[in-house]
């Protein structure tokens, strides 16, 4: 059975611990059983752009991961991937961020709205109701921007990253969210997705954090299935090896809740889905 964690970070990410090595990741990988483990540091290209974070070594992070690739061969399915955050707000830097090296899985991320800080930084604890919510939609409206991203025609993402990323703030303020007034948007986001066969990650570090939510919802993931949607991955996003596949399980029950009883992986450059019961 598949056992899949898609989305973990290294100390080449500038959020990633420092022990937090390729070699360390794919040894907790084994320790707590995984089939398949990306490894798919930051590059934030309008972080970079702006100067508001360090620039992705992708260099150090590709010898690493090779390295480790060969090491663990046969007994870990490890993917080299990147998280690419904001694409579509520096597209020319991000083609030529991905040009760099053979990605075999690339996430999509929005962490920001164009001039506005990272939602890490955002406090949502006091602010009013329909702030919120034109947060939201702003949020929904990027994403869709960013999903658009293409290189030479096509999609280069295999996943869209925790695509209600705000919505782990709200969380953390301590407040809940009506996602129903956004479904007509949430919908067309998921038709085109669809059309560009981009999956939807299931990123569970929010149930690892105590926050009793994931990005996106059971509800959402419903919607998605309803929308038509099969591809789904799952993603702890650790930026640690203790973290390394915590909560999939529980991302398991979920998905199987909403339907999908298969995720997608990537097993020698073709994408296949796999049984999780
Ligand atoms: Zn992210
Ligand atoms: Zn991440």
């Amino acid at each position: 059975m598949v056992y899949c964690d898609l989305h973990t970070h290294t100390r080449f990410s500038f959020d990633g611990a420092d022990h937090s090595t390729p070699d360390a990741l794919c040894r907790r990988a084994l320790e707590v059983g995984l089939t398949d483990l990306a490894i798919t540091d930051h590059c934030d290209v309008n972080g970079e752009v702006e100067g508001l974070y360090d620039i992705y070594d992708a260099d150090a992070a590709y010898t690493a991961v090779m390295e480790a690739k060969e090491k663990y061969r046969g007994r870990l399915n490890l993917l080299y991937g990147i998280e690419l955050g904001n694409a579509h707000q520096y597209p020319d830097y991000a083609r030529a961020a991905l040009a760099r090296h053979p990605y075999e899985f690339v996430i999509g991320s929005l962490h920001n709205l164009r001039d506005v800080p990272d939602f890490y930084y955002i406090n949502f604890e006091k602010m009013r109701e329909p702030l919120v919510h034109s947060l939201f939609s702003r949020a929904l409206d990027e994403t869709m921007e960013m999903c658009a991203f293409d290189v030479d025609g096509r999609s280069p993402f295999t996943a869209v990253g925790h695509i209600t990323y705000m919505h782990r703030y709200v969380a953390v303020g301590k407040r809940t969210m009506d996602f129903k007034r956004h479904y007509d948007k949430l919908a067309a986001l998921y038709e085109l997705i669809i059309k560009r066969d981009i999956a939807l990650e299931l990123n569970v570090s929010t149930l690892a954090k105590g926050l009793g939510i994931t990005m996106p919802t059971l509800e959402l993931l419903k919607l998605y299935r309803d929308c038509g949607g099969r591809l789904v991955t799952t993603g702890s996003d650790a930026h640690c090896p203790e973290d390394i596949g915590r909560a999939i399980r529980k991302g398991h029950a979920l998905l199987l809740a909403a339907g999908f009883d298969e995720v997608l992986t990537v097993r020698d450059g073709e994408r296949v889905l796999q049984k999780i019961n």
